[in-house]
């Protein structure tokens, strides 16, 4: 499939069977994401299995918690909610442990939320169905007036924005995951509401620990992890634009623009960017999408976003494979169009910080608009070399060698770039035959094609160093006579 910009899939352990990952796969999705607030390390694992069982190149994504503020458990009398009405006064507590919310304390996870959150805070409950707003604060109680009346669930979301929450970055549930994680091989951490650049060191900690390849996704979903993205970005492999609270943790008319600076700081600093939230929405129980919906998709593509996510479409909507297919079409349509101006007008916006690889993958991809080449042929140890190829959001396809299957499902999640793992060759350079003979059978390169080579002189592990122009009958030739 030509399809340059990736799709992530979530998908529950309430349908994960492997032909229904087999016909996602088949639609076009490239990555899993497995979301902890649903599942137990149990279920969760059949989810992993029944993936490796489709493919080995689908990567997986497990998306903790995080630092979220959440109501705890209602009391027994009133276990099918508390409801309010519109001028209504609710107390507010904060605390450390589980105690049961009643119809006179609404407990919140978070013990310093009474210092911290001022009179005339609004308190957003379940992605903003409810509003309070305090009012008054005494006896460690926020006093808040109801604002649209409802019913307060249990467990439900509480989103405060401009308030900056205080609880530790990785929970006692995230830790078990994540070291879950790491024993199972998967591929991604998806951390949820990462403020600062400490909130992924916190992370990294527990993946060095073990000495684990996984890679930490950071979700940018309030003001100070928007605000925090050039530090974030010196720490983190990737990044998620989490549209679902960062809409409610700013003004909504503001995440067009913030999606945008996001994806564009990404691209700078050489980091996979994916759009989560929302994209194709009404396909949960709708077999179109909305024309908006389609623009969405659209937008994202043009901003050149390396990955678009689905949730609930394809986790418990009644059109999964429906979603996966629309976002295809329109990613390939998009990306027709929006990659037919050549030169690349963003190419100058990679940072190249005095690297050798950067500077060479810039060179591979001009020289890729400006001849006609059919695609971009490399081998990378770490996957750097191929991010630093995706960066330049190239018109033609980058086939990467991987000598690790880490590194191979890793990629999948990098614009254009489709990564094919191979045994590491007796002498380096020979990882060039081979690939070209696999490209050529399946039909994906013939002789007369002309190819970019970027490769190292120096070894596996120190880089790229030069780079080669020719046709696949000229490289196959050299590389089977040196
Ligand atoms: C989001 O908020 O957009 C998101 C992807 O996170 P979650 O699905 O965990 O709410």
């Amino acid at each position: 499939m030509n399809k340059k910009t990736k799709i992530i899939a979530t998908i529950s352990d309430l349908r994960c069977d492997v032909e229904f990952i087999q016909s996602l796969y088949d639609a076009g999705m490239n990555a899993v994401r497995i979301n902890t607030a649903h599942v137990t390390t149990a279920s969760a694992s059949v989810v992993v299995d029944n993936v490796r069982k489709v493919s080995e190149q689908i990567a997986i994504m497990i998306d903790t918690k995080g630092p979220e503020i959440r109501i705890t458990g209602l009391s027994k009398e009133c276990s099918s909610g508390i409801v309010v009405a519109a001028g209504d006064l609710v107390n507010v507590m904060g605390t450390a442990s589980d105690i049961a919310s009643t119809a006179d304390v609404v407990y919140l996870n978070d013990p310093t939320i009474y210092n911290s959150v001022p009179v005339g805070a609004c308190l957003l409950i379940d992605d903003g169905e409810m509003e309070l707003k305090v009012v008054d604060k005494a006896d460690n109680k926020l006093v808040c007036e109801v604002q649209n009346g409802g019913v307060i669930k249990s467990r439900k979301s509480v989103n405060i924005p401009g308030v900056s929450i205080e609880l530790p970055s990785v929970t006692d549930k995230d830790r078990v995951f994540i070291e879950w994680a790491i024993e199972k091989k998967i591929d991604f951490i998806a951390h949820s509401f990462v403020r600062t650049r400490a909130d992924v060191l916190e992370v990294k900690e527990i993946i060095n620990k073990y000495n684990s390849p996984i890679k930490i996704i950071s979700k940018i979903e309030n003001r100070e992890g928007v605000d925090n993205i050039d530090e974030i970005l010196l720490e983190t492999y990737g990044v998620m634009v989490a549209r679902g609270d960062l809409g409610v943790e700013i003004p909504a008319e503001q995440i067009p623009v913030t999606q945008r600076h996001i994806v564009n700081k990404c691209i700078e600093s050489k980091s996979p960017v994916i759009i989560a939230t929302q994209m194709l929405h009404s396909m949960i129980n709708n077999p179109r999408p909305t024309r908006a919906e389609i623009s969405d998709i659209a937008n994202a593509i043009y901003q050149k976003a390396d990955a678009i996510m689905l949730s609930g479409e394809t986790a418990n909507g009644d059109y999964p494979v429906e979603a996966v297919t629309v976002m295809t079409k329109v990613a390939m349509e998009i990306e027709r169009d929006a990659l037919k101006n050549a030169p690349n007008s963003d190419m100058y916006m990679v940072r190249i910080n005095n690297e050798i690889t950067a500077q060479l993958a810039r060179s591979a991809v001009r020289a890729s608009v400006n001849l006609p080449v059919k695609a971009i042929v490399i081998d990378t140890l770490s996957g750097r070399t191929a991010r630093y190829l995706s960066a330049f959001r190239g018109q033609k396809p980058v086939y990467a060698v991987c000598y690790r299957s880490s590194v191979m499902r890793q990629l999948s999640i990098s614009f254009g770039i489709h990564a094919i793992y191979q045994e590491p060759a007796a002498k380096h350079n020979d990882f060039l035959s081979s690939i070209l003979f696999y490209l050529e059978k399946k039909e994906w390169l013939s002789k007369e094609d002309m190819i970019i080579v970027l490769g190292g002189s120096f070894g596996a592990s120190k880089g790229a160093s030069f780079l080669e122009i020719g046709t696949v009958l000229n490289l196959e030739n050299k590389s089977i006579n040196s």
